[in-house]
Formats: C-alpha cells, structure tokens, sequence
C-alpha cells in the first residue's frame, strides 16, 4: 500500500480521522424529514439539539465557569480581533495589547482603528520569544485599558507563552486560534477568548468566543447585531443564520476530544509530537535550527529552518515526493514550520522525522 500522506499545514489543517469518517452520514445523510443536517433550518430543533450539544461538549472540555458564555460566530480570528474594541471598549477609549509577533501585531493594526492603543510588552531581543511575564518584567498596563490583549500561540513565528501575565484588574483577552482545545486552559484568567476554528474546532469559516458575562454590558449599542458579542449571547449565537455544517463538524470534534480523555490527553499526546520533532531537530548537529528560544517554543507550530534559505526550498518539494505537504513557514517568517495540532497523529510525525533524517544524510 502507498505511504499515507500528511498536511502539516498551519490551518485550514487535519481534521481527526474519525471525524471524517463520521461527517459523511452525520452530514450529507437525508433523513426521514427530507434533509440532511447541513440542509436543515437553524431555526429547527435538530439543529438546535446539535447546537446545544456543542456548546456543552465544549463547556465540559474546558470547565467553564458558570459565568462564562460560548458563542459559535461566522468568520475567522481576524473578524474578532477586528471586533473587540466595538465590543470591549465601553466607556474607555484605552486598550493595552502584548507585541508578541505577526498575529498580535494584526491585532495592534486592527486596534488602533477604533482605540488608543498601548503596547506593554514586546518580545525580546535575539531568537524569536515571547514577552517576559516574570513580575518585575515591565508590563505597564494603563489603569484605563479597557483590556490587555495578547496572542498566547503565535502560528507564524512558532512561539508560545510559557505563563500569563498578571493583569491586575484589567481583563486578559487571548487570540487562543492556534493553542484552543491544544491543553487544557483555566478559563477564569480570561475576560474573553476567542479561535478561529481551522486548527483545532473544525472547518474555516466559523470561530468560537468564550466571553465573561459581565463584559457582555460593554458592548456599543449602535454595534451591527451580528457583530454584537451580547446580542449573539442572548440568542444563543442565532441573531443570523450560524454556519450550521461547520458547528456540526465541530460538535463531531468535541465528541472525538472527549472520547479520547479530553484536554489533558491532548496536552500529552501534543507533547510527545513536540518533543520528538524539536528533539531530533536539536540533535541534527546545526543540520536542522529551530530558531525560537527553548522555553518559548510552541508545541503545535514548530518552525525549523536549513543553513541557508535555498535548502528550506529544495527540502519543502522533496518532502511533498514522499507525501509530506504544507511545510513551509509563513510567508512573513520563511523557513519551514511543521503544525502538529490534536489530529495529527504521531505516525506524521514519524514520518517526517524519518524524511528528515534521510534529506541529512543524502545532503549532510
Ligand atoms: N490569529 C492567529 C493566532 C492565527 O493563527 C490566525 C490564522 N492563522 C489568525 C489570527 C487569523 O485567522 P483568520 O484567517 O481565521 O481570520
């Protein structure tokens, strides 16, 4: 039989085995009403039985508190990034937001259209890293920051945050697209969370919101409704028709999350994909470098790179011949990354790990 192949790309990306293998009747099935789930109406009961178990499967998976509300919104990151000062702002006009590389300073960009902006933390210099959080460290958050944003995976630069900041008062919210459902998460640092669904949730096209209730009372009441996190919070994310096939995948996603020992056994099976892969990298004599320092290094984005840039290239096509795609950095960032998100399994790792060492040895 031929290899299987692996996408190791850093989203849209894999969606667990079993997920697909169940999409195709849970899906695209006709029923005894005439339709399939992605053809029935989202004012119906089916569709609301399938909503509300989402939102529980992933209340569940995460712990929630009982004053946290999930909401499941068309679009992607950037529609939330772009959103919250609407929606967070209140009476302040100040926001704080942590520079930690390429998605936070999207995040900076969009925020300034809409708030005075204060970058309190930005990342080291020398190898890629996060910002410092160890008390002392400089954070400097404006008393009236509405809330101090920060992006605690970046996918492109490959970094992760190894702790969180102290915020004080002012309400931590986190672009957790690339790291939800990675590990488990203590929802209650959180004023609100939000993801892009195509890492770990399910298709493009739909992300998810973790918002506390009393932030809902900031929203501007001249917000557009569909864009209003409180209006979606009253009525259970239906103010316009949800993007009811992604929700479906992405119930499917909590379900196999959960089926196979929830967040903790994510968090594991994640590490032992991480250390694998920085583990043969870091014992490649130089051959292979990944560039981010040791105790920032993301699990889930791992970024490496050859000696010299025409290599990352060559390397990139030879490994798309032995059915290993998607491994090219950021556009932004160069080099290689290799995502690992909770459906790749170890066998992909396997896999490229034994392409790289052959790629050395013909090469090295
Ligand atoms: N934030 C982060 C951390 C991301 O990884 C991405 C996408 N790679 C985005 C924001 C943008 O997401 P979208 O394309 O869904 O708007």
């Amino acid at each position: 039989a031929a290899e299987p192949a692996y996408s190791f790309a850093a989203g849209p990306a894999r969606l667990p085995d079993a997920v697909l293998a169940r999409a195709g009747e849970a899906l695209f099935a006709r029923g005894g009403d005439g339709a399939a789930a992605i053809e029935r109406p989202f004012t119906g009961d089916a569709f609301r039985a399938t909503l509300a178990h989402a939102r529980e499967r992933l209340a569940a998976l995460l712990a929630l508190p009982a004053n946290y509300r999930i909401l499941f919104m068309a679009g992607g990151a950037m529609q939330h990034f772009s959103l919250l000062p609407m929606n967070l702002l209140g009476a302040s006009r100040r926001a704080a937001y942590a520079d930690s590389g390429y998605w936070s300073r999207r995040a900076i960009d969009e925020g300034w259209k809409q708030a005075a902006v204060s970058v309190v933390a930005t990342p080291p210099a020398g190898a890629p890293a996060a910002p410092d959080v160890s008390p002392g460290s400089g954070w400097d958050i404006p008393a009236d920051a509405a809330y101090c944003h920060l992006t605690p995976n970046e996918t492109a630069d490959g970094v992760a945050w190894a702790a969180l900041p102290d915020t004080g008062a002012v309400p931590l919210v986190a672009d957790v697209t690339s790291c939800f459902l990675a590990a488990p998460l203590d929802v209650s640092r959180f004023g609100l969370l939000y993801a892009g669904a195509q890492k770990n949730i399910g298709p493009a096209g739909l992300s998810v919101v973790v918002v506390r209730d009393d932030l809902l009372e900031r929203a501007r009441p001249e917000l557009p409704a569909p864009f209003s996190y409180a209006v979606q919070a009253a009525q259970d994310s239906c103010v316009t028709t949800p993007p009811t096939a992604a929700i479906q995948l992405a119930a499917l996603v909590f379900d196999w999350i959960a089926e196979r020992g929830g967040l903790p056994a994510m968090a594991a099976a994640n590490a032992a994909k991480a250390a694998r892969l920085y583990g043969f990298i870091d014992a490649s004599g130089g051959f292979y470098t990944a560039p981010v320092r040791r105790d920032c290094r993301s699990p889930v984005n791992v970024r490496f790179h050859l000696a010299d840039s025409v290599q990352d290239a060559v390397f990139a096509a030879e490994a798309e011949r032995r059915g290993l795609f998607h491994l090219r950095g950021h556009p932004r960032v160069g080099g290689l990354r290799a995502s690992l998100y909770n459906a790749m399994p170890m066998t992909g790792v396997d896999a490229l790990v034994d392409f790289m060492a052959d790629f050395m040895r013909r090469r090295g």
